[in-house]
């Protein structure tokens, strides 16, 4: 098959939707490899790696769009990305259809497949094309949240690794997911006292079993999660109920009871955030103080981070783009159930349930 990789054209975007590596297995399957001049540039791949992992460099993304059968990317397609895709091309990347009619309209008219890494699912209902970017945002936020706590940044001038002869820092992760679990990790990895809370009994057994004693949980009853929000020096919102916006579980008045400037780092940001004072701000301004307590809540934490984002989502990706350039994508799509939920728009229709029912349409 003809796969097509366009350099990415969205503010600020820096990953690619193939790396070098990636190319060299899908050749090694007798695939053609169009990877347009300078998609790699943001993170740091040449087109002479692509070249030599055995990619054609195509100076312009008409010619990629034109001449691909398949286009793997990472953001939604621009306007004008959407209007070269045509009738039957498969579109694979990140889509978030369902609070963008502007975007779906256009990829209906284009007649593309459309599939969304977003809405592949595993075996166990978990989405494993979102899962390497909550890891990449649950490990940052340690390294952001310690960087919050400096005096510079407005902090309260706390070392979370602490030093011989003085405590460490105390980091409470609300919700134990994926970004959850990620962030209490690299707390725990710095030496911090780390205590996380999370609705999911089941899910706090699997970490008490997988981080043993040096890990406390606790079930987030509103008292748990004020007991632990005041004592701490960094929070870490990372709760998600799928479909719905974030609880708000810590409310300004609470922030009136924690030592002034801790940190509170919102990754639950892009689901509306889970503290009463958060909004969304930017890699070029990541925080704000309020009641002298610092904020950090960027809704695109990997962003910051592209090089290892892509290699991340590359690697998950990977074994479905495989899956569609070697087989039929109808074939495909029929052999995997999860894969089919990715599947958005074909012919002209919307055919995910959910994106239809926030079009209003039915599927
Ligand atoms: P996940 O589904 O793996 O985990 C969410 C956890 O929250 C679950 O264990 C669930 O039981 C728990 N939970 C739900 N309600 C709770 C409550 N009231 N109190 C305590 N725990 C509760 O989700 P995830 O992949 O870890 O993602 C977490 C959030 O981070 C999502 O909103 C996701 O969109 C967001 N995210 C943001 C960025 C960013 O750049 N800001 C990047 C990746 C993910």
């Amino acid at each position: 098959m003809w796969i097509g990789v366009p350099k990415e054209i969205k503010n600020h975007e820096y990953r690619v939707g193939l790396t070098p590596a990636a190319v060299r297995e899908l050749v090694a399957h007798g695939h053609h490899i169009l990877v347009e001049s300078r998609a790699g540039a943001g993170i740091g791949m040449s087109d002479d790696d692509y070249g030599r992992a055995g990619a054609e460099i195509v100076m312009a993304a008409e010619e990629v769009f034109a001449r691909a059968e398949m286009i793997v990317k990472v953001k939604e397609p621009q306007p004008q990305e959407c209007q070269r895709l045509r009738p039957g091309q498969i579109l694979f990347t990140y889509l978030h259809l369902a609070p963008d009619p502007e975007q779906t309209q256009l990829l209906k008219a284009s007649g593309a497949v459309a599939i969304a890494y977003e809405t592949v699912t595993d075996s166990q209902g978990r989405l494993p094309l979102l899962a390497p970017m909550s890891e990449v945002a649950g490990r940052m936020a340690i390294q952001v949240g310690a960087h919050g706590l400096e005096k510079a940044s407005g902090g309260a001038g706390v070392l979370l690794a602490g030093v011989p002869g003085v405590s460490p820092g105390k980091v409470v992760v609300i919700g134990g997911g994926v970004v959850g679990a990620n962030a209490a990790r690299m707390a725990m990895g710095l030496g911090a006292e780390v205590v996380l809370l999370d609705k999911s009994l089941p899910r706090l057994a699997e970490i008490d079993a997988h981080y043993g004693p040096h890990l406390r949980t606790l079930y987030a009853t509103a008292e748990a999660v004020e007991e632990a929000v005041y004592a701490a020096d960094l929070v870490i919102g990372a709760v998600l109920i799928p479909g719905a916006t974030a609880p708000k579980l810590v409310t300004r008045p609470m922030l009136g009871h924690m030592r002034p400037g801790s940190v509170l780092v919102d990754v639950a940001i892009d689901q509306g955030g889970c503290f009463e004072t958060s909004y969304s701000t930017t890699h070029t301004e990541p925080t704000y103080l309020v009641d002298g307590i610092v904020h950090y809540c960027v809704a695109n934490m990997p962003g910051a981070v592209p090089r290892t984002s892509t290699f991340a989502l590359t690697n998950a990706t990977l074994p479905y783009v495989l899956r569609l350039a070697d087989l039929d994508w109808q074939q495909a799509l029929r052999d995997d159930p999860h894969l089919r939920n990715g599947l958005n728009i074909a012919d002209g229709h919307i055919v995910h349930p959910a994106v239809a029912e926030a079009m209003g349409e039915i599927p």
